[in-house]
């Protein structure tokens, strides 16, 4: 019923007029917050703390929203990759990424993504649409549901889409991840291809999260090539924003740099990233290419891929090598909605 308010959608402060709209003492409020956030309730009837006839009442005027597992998958190295759909049918991923005592998820932020990344696959698809504030929270709580009494304790912007282009409500979902699920600040990571002026807003609207920066070249010709958000803010604007960007002591940036075979892995190209990256507070996470389907890229050798690091360790810098994980199930970003998707067209 698309005219019910989804309880998810609203914050506290709205929910606790909500609440007093309806005429419901203000430990309703607590009572909501408590089953939609920490119970999973994905519907008004789960909440078996409300009388029947309460809960039939409000069911009239309100819902909780939820996604639907489209499918699950686990891969040897024990990540988790999840496919979702929304409620209009689109569908979205999540990656669980368990290591030792943390519990990192993946996160997507649109359906799809403009900015057209030759390597990436989500980029082949453009973008669909934004997702709203809810349904980025909504993958935590799946998630939460499905791994109860354990708890999602980091989060990665790292999934489908370009966060910064979705900002304002990444801004509310951050809000919402941070004050209402509790997790701190500095377990969660921010990734984008460098949407410089939002990058500069960030941290008035939502400070102390976790920067990562999708590099990935260290000349504008190439990054030009690979990654056209690069001919509207070039890699000069970019990391003087890097620079520009307030830091706690002891935290850094986290520059991601996908090696793609003979197009940014020369050493040249290593030694050229130790000298633009000089200056900024950072680390950097070599990611060797996951191929998909139907992409002409292809990942360097190992020892390229070694040779590279050598280089950037020899400059004294934190660098490195991230497998994208769960490569058996296809858990780089977009693959495996863009397999669901083949399968549709090939059904
Ligand atoms: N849009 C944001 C966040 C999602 S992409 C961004 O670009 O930062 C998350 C990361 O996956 C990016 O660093 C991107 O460079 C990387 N990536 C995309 N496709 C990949 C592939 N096929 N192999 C390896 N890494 C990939
Ligand atoms: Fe979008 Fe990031 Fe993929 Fe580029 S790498 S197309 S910005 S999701």
């Amino acid at each position: 019923m698309p005219d019910r308010i989804n309880l998810k959608s609203l914050t506290r402060e709205e929910l606790s007029s909500f609440a007093k709209t309806q005429g419901l003492p203000k430990f309703r409020v607590d009572q909501l917050l408590h089953w939609m956030y920490e119970k999973y309730a994905r519907d008004i009837q789960e909440i078996t703390e409300f009388s029947k006839s309460l809960r039939e009442d409000l069911a009239r005027t309100v819902c909780i929203s939820s996604l639907e597992l489209v499918s699950r998958q686990t891969s040897k190295d024990n990540t988790g990759k999840f496919l979702f759909a929304l409620e209009d049918g689109q569908t979205i991923e999540s990656v669980l990424i368990p290591d030792d005592d943390r519990r990192t998820l993946c996160i997507s932020s649109q359906v799809g993504c403009a900015m057209a990344c030759s390597f990436c696959l989500t980029g082949e698809t453009g973008l669909v649409r934004n997702l709203k504030a809810h349904e980025i929270v909504d993958q935590i709580l799946f998630v939460n549901g499905l791994i109860s009494p354990k708890r999602i304790s980091n989060i990665v912007f790292m999934g489908m889409g370009e966060p910064l282009a979705n900002f304002d409500e990444v801004v509310e979902a951050l809000k919402k991840i941070t004050e209402t699920l509790g997790i701190s600040k500095r377990r969660i990571t921010l990734s984008t291809s460098g949407l410089v002026p939002k990058m500069l807003e960030l941290p008035k609207k939502a400070p102390d999260v976790n920067l990562a920066v999708s590099l990935n070249a260290t000349t504008d010709e190439v990054r030009d090539r690979i990654m056209p958000i690069n001919k509207k803010y070039p890699l000069k604007m970019l990391l003087d924003a890097c620079r520009m960007y307030p830091l706690q002591p002891q935290r850094l940036i986290t520059f991601e740099y996908v090696l793609l075979d003979g197009v940014n892995d020369t050493l040249e190209d290593a030694k050229r990233l130790t000298r633009i990256l000089k200056n900024i507070p950072c680390k950097v996470n070599l990611i060797p290419y996951n191929p998909h389907e139907g992409s002409r890229l292809k990942r360097p050798k190992q020892a390229t891929v070694l040779a590279f690091q050598q280089v950037l360790k020899a400059a004294h810098m934190t660098a490195l090598v991230r497998e994208s994980k769960g490569q058996d199930i296809l858990a780089a970003c977009g693959q495996l909605r863009g397999r669901e998707k083949n399968r549709e067209n090939n059904a």
